[in-house]
């Protein structure tokens, strides 16, 4: 019987090889990835890049210039992304704590260990596991693994974790199984939002998948 570390690896395998790489995280800077984390909530990525497109236009993608946006003229801008007032608010105390505590330096604040960087993310309002785990691994660049709803969705059908699994859960699934390797965590997140997407979706669509060769079991429900 394979180990946990075993199904993980040829699942990544099969999905590399049927994907290819993804080229996450799509941001020219780790500020601009940061914000992108931020407004990517409940939303496509399509929205979020009309949404920091205004930003860029305005000329407001740095931590002064973003903080200093009245409140209702933030939201205005990021509407494409949704939830624009809460979003805004979001992105108003992500944007306090990077000012105010870290001299509106984004190297400072994204510095540190990730459980000290992690908890730093956390303890803003708005920011949530995901959002920070995005932030460590995709704008700073450390190995922290992003867990999603699609990761749920694989997870359980492949009988990985039960249903009533929390985030830290199945985060430490996937950490204490694979090697803590920036760029492995980066493609495996990124290729299971593929899978989520083209095949393990609400409606499972296992004929063709990378993932059919390996047991499953579906229920529509999940
Ligand atoms: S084989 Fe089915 S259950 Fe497994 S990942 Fe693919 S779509 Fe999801």
């Amino acid at each position: 019987m394979p180990s946990t570390a075993e199904i993980l690896k040829s699942y990544y395998d099969a999905l590399y090889e049927r994907f290819g790489p993804q080229h996450w995280w799509p941001g020219e800077t780790p500020f601009e990835v940061a914000v992108g984390a931020v407004l990517t909530q409940n939303t496509n990525w399509r929205n979020v890049e009309k949404a920091i497109g205004n930003l860029k236009r305005e000329g407001l993608l740095d931590p002064v210039s973003l903080h200093a946006v009245p409140r209702e003229r933030l939201a205005e801008l990021i509407r494409p992304a949704g939830y624009y007032n809460i979003k805004a608010d979001r992105l108003h105390n992500l944007l306090t704590v990077i000012v105010n505590d870290c001299a509106a330096d984004v190297d400072i604040f994204l510095s540190g260990a990730v459980d000290e960087l992690r908890q730093r993310l956390v303890s803003i309002r708005g920011v949530g596991l995901e959002t920070a785990d995005s932030i460590i691994l995709y704008a700073a660049g450390k190995p922290t693994f992003v867990v999603d709803t699609y990761t749920f969705r694989m997870a359980v059908r492949h009988g990985l974790v039960f249903e009533d699994a929390s985030y830290d859960d199945m985060k430490s699934l996937f950490e204490n199984s694979l090697p803590a390797d920036t760029q492995l965590f980066n493609e495996y997140h990124a290729l299971i939002v593929r899978l989520g997407k083209e095949f393990c979706k609400k409606r499972a669509v296992c004929s063709g998948c990378p993932l059919e060769p390996f047991p499953h079991t579906v229920e529509e429900t999940v």
